[in-house]
């Protein structure tokens, strides 16, 4: 990727951007090149995002050019086109390096032989389709915002490693989500970068005639073509979008171009692209899905175009018999437990953006095609949402944890009148998970090879043998292993804020002196997520001086790394955010907290595998479910956390703690003073105490006991392995 942009640059005219990117375009071309004969095969193996979630796979790379591999942030095409050739023949005479790499083309070969598993009627001929407008696979496909995109990454990959017949399909952003800088004043800035497609791991999509297969949507009285990029993810094929073709209106190259960045009007023609342009892109591709998974409410519109390919089809039918047809094929899952989280559009805007024919192609009228979107279908007034649209034109919709499920279930009620009580509606749940060899420490992987043997993956689905396995691990084992990734993290944290110019002011992002900076020995809680009002940052904060006293003891001191995201348009967020790059000057707080840019998966890895606590307060019951603080638990930290979304599945009293209570009564001020109360208690009576506590051999033996209960009962639980298991059995099936 290469930086072309300032501030201002999403401001710019399309045409101006376009020459900004050409001109870096032509200045920065590598050629593809010739690989030495013994090494060929790491062409083939940058292909496939298979090696990011294989400890030997990253390896691989990493020991090719180590500098170079975090410079072009691991991307290992970028890595080849720009590894020098000197080195490359270095490597090409390491034997030791050579025998790796055939070890690991051998292990991938086999693993993409394997023909697929059926489950019922879930086939290779008949897959299931994955939609989503977001996909975090890997840092190096930068195509997501946050925790959809990284959840829907861990579904292909879970996917893939069971073998399941699955197709995903999504968007391609061309300048993909925003990337954060923080100013000397606190203040966050946001950057965009333009995404070469040919540095991504992704191939064109091309028919019989080695021509690009193109769909072709219909908008605001243009035709708009949409490209498809193929990225690999293991044996699962993920299709992506892209309006940026010369084909199209200057305008409409742009349509996919940001990630979240547009006004309605774009994210209606993104979400026509994603859905209708999907069932027609798997359609010329001879695909034909036993189920769609809708998951969230973006890609809906793929309903109306399979209700339209129905119509089509079949003669003297109607769009209810349509509908009928849909729903069978259709499953919908949910993300967010408030109305004002869920797309809506005008109705002028859905009437701009369907023309007459498609409509017509319905059999129904204009109004009957806004009412799908409506919770009234009476109220001309009301804006026409994704979400009732895949409610109505779904046979399936799940929340993503069992709280989530109940909120849904209240939340949606309003759209069942036959139903007199929440508990009748027909939405069910299934808990978000991570995926284990995507999220666990490579040190922790290494551990349980030795301890419970190379299939350690395949004891971890079975909940009683997992437990026994990690009981049997010696603590100081466990404890080495975790020290470990501390330092790893205390070496990252300290990386990160080095290279950061002086400036006029100092905030926590700006150390002088990063050797000082945190302390292997010192209790580390990690706090990161987007920046949103419910997330409730501030709570932390609310007595300062009392969490400066923790932070100053000089005994039993505690440090806190932090990282997030505002959006660009979050005024308030920034503010958040500014405050506490500027608490306090004079403290021990500027050596022992540390806000780490631009919250990523890579950030996200170092943060959830080296801290000991993870810390979360959002305000009840809006974490839908949360994953973070699933990684973390599953690298041995303890999660400090609000009973909501997963953790009120997960928490059983021994691995890790809970703060404040699951009572509905109070008001969002009352829950705010509970639970800020609640969290200063917490760590200093519980957290704190229990951490310092060394017992036998100088091992704090109390904290370890809690962590190998959170390796042994969370790991198997929220394990996308799992998450996807039940998704076959209780919805696709
Ligand atoms: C896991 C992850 C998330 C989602 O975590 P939450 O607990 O929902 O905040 C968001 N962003 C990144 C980069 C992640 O890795």
């Amino acid at each position: 990727m290469k930086e072309t942009s300032n501030e201002t640059f999403s401001d710019m005219q399309p045409v101006a951007k376009q020459q900004i990117t050409e001109q870096i375009f032509r200045n920065n071309f590598y050629f593809d090149r010739e690989l030495p004969e013994n090494l060929r095969f790491l062409d083939r193996l940058a292909w496939n995002f298979f090696w990011s979630w294989r400890p030997e796979g990253i390896n691989i790379w990493r020991e090719l050019d180590p500098y170079l591999w975090d410079k072009t942030e691991q991307n290992p095409r970028l890595l080849l086109k720009q590894v020098c050739e000197f080195r490359l023949w270095q490597k090409a005479n390491d034997a030791n390096y050579v025998e790796k790499t055939n070890h690991f083309a051998n292990e991938f070969e086999n693993y993409l032989s394997q023909p697929a598993n059926c489950f019922g009627k879930i086939t290779t001929q008949n897959p299931v389709a994955y939609f989503c407008a977001e996909y975090g696979v890997h840092n190096s496909l930068p195509n997501y915002s946050g925790g959809l995109g990284i959840l829907a990454g861990d579904h292909l990959k879970s996917a893939s490693d069971k073998n399941v017949p699955l197709v995903a399909v999504g968007l391609l952003y061309r300048f993909g989500y925003f990337r954060q800088k923080i100013a000397h004043n606190g203040w966050q800035q946001e950057r965009y970068f333009d995404s070469f497609v040919n540095e991504l791991a992704l191939q064109p999509v091309l028919d019989e005639m080695g021509e690009r297969i193109l769909v072709m949507i219909h908008m605001r009285g243009r035709e708009v073509f949409a490209q498809a990029w193929l990225a690999q993810i293991g044996r699962i094929s993920l299709y992506l979008l892209d309006t940026n073709i010369s084909q199209n209106a200057e305008i409409d190259q742009l349509v996919t171009g940001h990630l979240y960045g547009g006004d309605a009007e774009t994210r209606v023609v993104q979400e026509k692209i994603l859905g209708i342009g999907g069932v027609r892109l798997l359609k010329k591709l001879g695909i034909e899905p036993t189920v769609y998974h809708l998951n969230e409410g973006h890609s809906a519109f793929l309903t109306l175009e399979l209700a339209r390919e129905f119509l089509e089809a079949n003669e003297n039918t109607n769009f209810s018999d349509a509908v009928s047809s849909v729903r069978e094929k259709c499953v919908f899952t949910t993300h967010t437990p408030v109305s004002a989280g869920n797309d809506t559009f005008s109705p002028d805007l859905i009437a701009a953006c369907f023309d007459e024919n498609f409509i017509n192609a319905l059999k129904i009228s204009k109004d009957e095609l806004f009412a799908l979107g409506r919770t009234n279908v009476d109220d001309k007034e009301e804006w026409f949402g994704m979400t009732p649209l895949a409610l109505r034109m779904t046979r399936s919709t799940n929340g993503v944890s069992e709280k989530h499920g109940e909120v849904s279930r209240t939340l949606w009620l309003k759209m069942f009148p036959e139903k007199t009580s929440a508990d009748e509606v027909p939405i069910t749940h299934i808990t978000n998970g991570v995926h284990a060899s995507t999220w666990i420490a490579p040190a922790f992987q290494t551990l349980y090879e030795k301890h419970i043997g190379a299939n350690w993956a395949e004891v971890l689905e079975d909940k009683t043998a997992w437990r026994k396995a990690i009981e049997k691990i010696p603590d100081a084992a466990v404890w080495n292993t975790h020290r470990l990734l501390k330092q790893l993290l205390i070496a990252f944290v300290r990386q990160k804020t080095f290279s950061k110019e002086i400036g006029s002011h100092d905030t926590i992002n700006e150390h002088r002196d990063t050797r000082k900076l945190f302390d292997a020995d010192v209790l580390t809680v990690g706090f990161a997520r987007r920046v949103a009002g419910y997330k409730r940052w501030n709570l932390l904060f609310n007595d300062l001086e009392r969490l400066l006293k923790m932070v100053n003891d000089a005994e039993k001191p505690v440090q806190f790394v932090f990282a997030g995201k505002a959006h660009p348009q979050d005024i308030p967020g920034k503010e958040i955010l500014q405050n506490l790059m500027s608490v306090d000057q004079n403290s021990e707080w500027q050596r022992r907290a540390v806000f780490v840019e631009d919250y990523d998966q890579e950030v996200a890895r170092y943060l959830t595998q080296g801290v000991d606590v993870w810390l979360n307060v959002p305000r009840r019951p809006l974490e839908a479910s949360g994953t973070s603080g699933q990684k973390a638990a599953m690298n041995g930290g303890l999660n400090l956390s609000i009973l909501d979304g997963w953790w009120i599945e997960g928490f059983n009293g021994e691995n890790g703690f809970s703060i404040g209570t699951l009572s509905n009564e109070l008001t969002d001020e009352e829950a705010d003073i509970n639970d800020a109360e609640s969290l200063y208690q917490i760590l200093e009576t519980e957290v704190i105490p229990a951490y310092y506590l060394k017992g036998e051999n100088d091992l704090p033996g109390e904290w370890i006991r809690r962590m190998k209960n959170a390796l042994a009962t969370l790991t198997p639980q929220f394990s996308s392995d799992r998450m996807v298991k039940d998704y076959i059995e209780k919805i696709y099936l």
